[in-house]
């Protein structure tokens, strides 16, 4: 009997992988966590039914939404990572010698623990001595800290659920907040190709706009996230994400990546119109 893991991109629009094992299936304070063995795409982490990541593809977005800002500012030491409890952003950050401190703020130690178990590819670096991991809302966490940070990144779930306090103008503006004067912003930004994501993307992007003068949202290609075409947002009270790219210091790290490059990153800023459109409420 074959066994398939469907996850609904919208009412009229599935997306089905064939599975090997089901490994973990257990509902948390805060949401139903599923961690799957598939045929393809290796070990997968569903949460409330949506696929977070898969072995074979999460590469891609935790190098885009670490390396990018990274290597804006070669002087980033602290760094706040919202949600993310899988670890994989934590994984790429803790790869810049130069990162001497992370606040990561997960709201579900279930996930961090089941992380950790299961899936070692994203959670191995959390027990970093750099990592300090606090299990609770980072709507509340950043409400306490000011000027306390040069990135943050919002590696959160979808804007319903535990997640939807990190798309308010509270939270941006909190973050704006906790930010250094070289602060930079980085957050998981949906997508235009669906909808109901792109009310969220550019209602999400509005609200971003209204605290940080540089304001700009840049594009990976995901397989295994609805259309495939996932945006990331990038903001900064100073630094320009094209104008401002340390190129020879990032290739001077001598970090290997699989997606991410120095041309990659002022390219992903080149946005097809699909999404121009919808950022200039044109769609
Ligand atoms: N890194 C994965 C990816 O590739 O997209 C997905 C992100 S990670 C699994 C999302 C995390 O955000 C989840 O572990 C979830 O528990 C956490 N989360 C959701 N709402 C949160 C909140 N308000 N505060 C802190 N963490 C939150």
């Amino acid at each position: 009997m074959e066994l398939w893991f469907t996850e609904n991109h919208t009412e009229s629009v599935r997306f089905s992988i064939k599975i090997k094992e089901h490994l973990v299936s257990e509902q948390s304070e805060f949401q139903k966590i599923d961690i799957l063995e598939s045929e393809e795409l290796g070990r997968i982490l569903v949460l409330d039914g949506f696929v977070m990541l898969t072995e074979k593809d999460e590469y891609i977005y935790h190098e885009m939404i670490t390396h990018v800002p990274m290597s804006v500012n070669p002087e980033i030491k602290r760094v706040l990572v919202i949600g993310g409890g899988d670890g994989g952003a934590v994984r790429e950050l803790c790869r810049f010698k130069g990162v001497e401190h992370i606040d990561l703020v997960e709201i579900d130690r279930r996930v961090v623990e089941l992380c950790r178990e299961y899936l070692p590819f994203t959670a191995g670096s959390l027990g970093d001595e750099r990592v300090h991991i606090h299990y609770e809302d980072g709507l509340k966490f950043v409400r306490r800290r000011e000027n306390e940070y040069d990135l943050i990144i919002v590696d959160s779930t979808d804007p319903f659920g535990p997640g939807e306090g990190l798309f308010t103008k509270e939270f941006y503006g909190n973050c704006c907040k906790a930010l250094n004067e070289r602060g930079i912003l980085v957050n998981q930004h949906e997508s235009t190709f669906y909808d109901e994501y792109a009310h969220a993307m550019k209602r999400a992007h509005e609200r971003i706009k209204s605290f940080f003068p540089i304001a700009l949202v840049y594009q990976a290609h995901i397989p295994t996230y609805p259309s495939g075409q996932w945006l990331f947002g990038f903001a900064s009270k100073k630094l320009h994400p094209v104008n401002d790219q340390n190129a020879e210091w990032w290739v001077a790290q001598g970090l290997r990546t699989r997606y991410y490059n120095r041309f990659v990153h002022s390219g992903c800023f080149a946005l097809p119109n699909n999404v121009r459109d919808v950022l200039a409420g044109r769609i």
